[in-house]
């Protein structure tokens, strides 16, 4: 099987191909001009484009399913060689910027969410992801190349500044040494140049990772999908909380090397009756007691076969005031890509899956 040319640091295709500067012209066609293939390497020899072509491959996904939303969230599923399947979203946010003149600048970031792993152990009730299994790690190559076809589909420019965030399939921190290359790859100044700080792991909580992803210090920053603020529910939603209970998580976060001008993200899926109360935001506001914390209150998206419900706009508004009066950076997330069941996992679902 040929190796996968985006599983490799600038570093390490130096070591392979030579002369070494040939690594950087290489990175050159793969991130900038995003080449399909390496015959289009005009300044690179005939007999390395055969060598490299003898033993690499450009494109690792095929892209099999695009799916629009009317909010203007992008939904792709792309196939993996061994027949799995994993999925991507790209989410166009448009801001508007106050200048001191009083103009107002309107400008368009992208952020693309990826995956990590086909599948994931993880297990929590509200995923469909979950539901399927797991079936395998995806390698920093797969991961690096999700957001290559996306951004070569999309026609973005190889230097438009987007954010990165590992919240798609899998559970990132259970593929930690995959995800941290790929880190390191997209981070990297000669190819896509996506600062670390525009980088966000997003972590169902496991502690000792948090830990581990510490000490690497990258300046990436982190978002923990909480959803729950004592344990007993935390364990109904999310059984990993029977390894990793949420004081585990607390600590791991506070011992965090966190960017200054940044927060950690508490993600916090409001389900109606079961997390919505206002004394569930008193316990959340004590637990974040300390923490350079940002609460981001999703709604539920429901699907098929859950009890769960969406709350409703003024509970959800509810907890928000209570929080943000009291101190607490908190919003409300838009459900970018609900028409087209955005949550993690649920295309691949509709699409019958994709395991051979
Ligand atoms: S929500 Fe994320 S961590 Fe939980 S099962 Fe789904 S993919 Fe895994």
């Amino acid at each position: 099987m040929k190796k996968i040319i985006q599983d490799y640091t600038k570093e390490e295709l130096g070591n392979i191909v030579k002369p070494s500067f040939r690594a950087k012209q290489i990175w050159n066609w793969v991130y900038h001009k995003y080449a399909t293939s390496f015959e289009e390497m005009g300044n690179l020899p005939k007999a390395l484009k055969a060598e490299l072509d003898e033993g690499f491959t450009l494109t690792p996904l095929k892209m099999l399913t695009v799916q629009d939303s009317k909010d203007g969230s992008r939904k792709y599923l792309f196939g993996l060689h061994d027949g799995h399947t994993v999925e991507v979203v790209l989410l166009l946010m448009r801001d508007k910027e106050y200048h001191e003149d009083g103009s107002v600048k309107h400008q368009e970031r992208y952020t693309v969410c990826i995956s990590s792993q086909v599948g994931c152990k993880v297990g929590c009730a509200f995923c469909l992801t979950a539901k399927g299994g797991f079936m395998r790690d995806l390698t920093a190559g797969e991961i690096v190349s999700q957001l290559l076809m996306v951004k070569k589909h999309n026609n973005i420019e190889a230097n438009r500044r987007l954010n990165i965030v590992y919240m798609g399939m899998g559970e990132p921190l259970d593929n930690l040494d995959a995800v941290v290359k790929a880190v390191k790859i997209f981070s990297d100044p000669d190819g896509m140049a996506i600062a670390t700080h525009r980088q966000t792991i997003s972590t169902s909580g496991l502690s000792s990772k948090i830990v581990k992803l510490g000490k690497m210090d990258l300046g990436i920053n982190l978002a923990i999908s909480l959803h729950a603020v004592d344990d007993k529910l935390r364990e109904q939603l999310m059984p990993i909380n029977k390894a990793y209970n949420i004081q585990s998580i607390i600590d791991a976060v506070k011992g965090f090397p966190i960017n200054s001008r940044k927060r950690v993200m508490f993600e916090y899926l409001v389900i109606k009756d079961v997390n919505d109360s206002i004394d569930a935001a008193k316990k959340l506001l004590k637990l974040l007691d300390g923490i350079k914390a940002k609460v981001n209150l999703i709604y539920f998206n429901p699907y098929g076969g859950t009890e769960f419900k969406r709350p409703t706009d003024s509970d959800m508004k509810g907890f928000q005031e209570y929080l943000t009066k009291r101190g607490l950076h908190c919003t409300i997330r838009e459900s970018k890509g609900l028409d087209i069941s955005a949550a993690c996992g649920q295309l691949r679902e509709q699409e019958g899956g994709g395991e051979s």
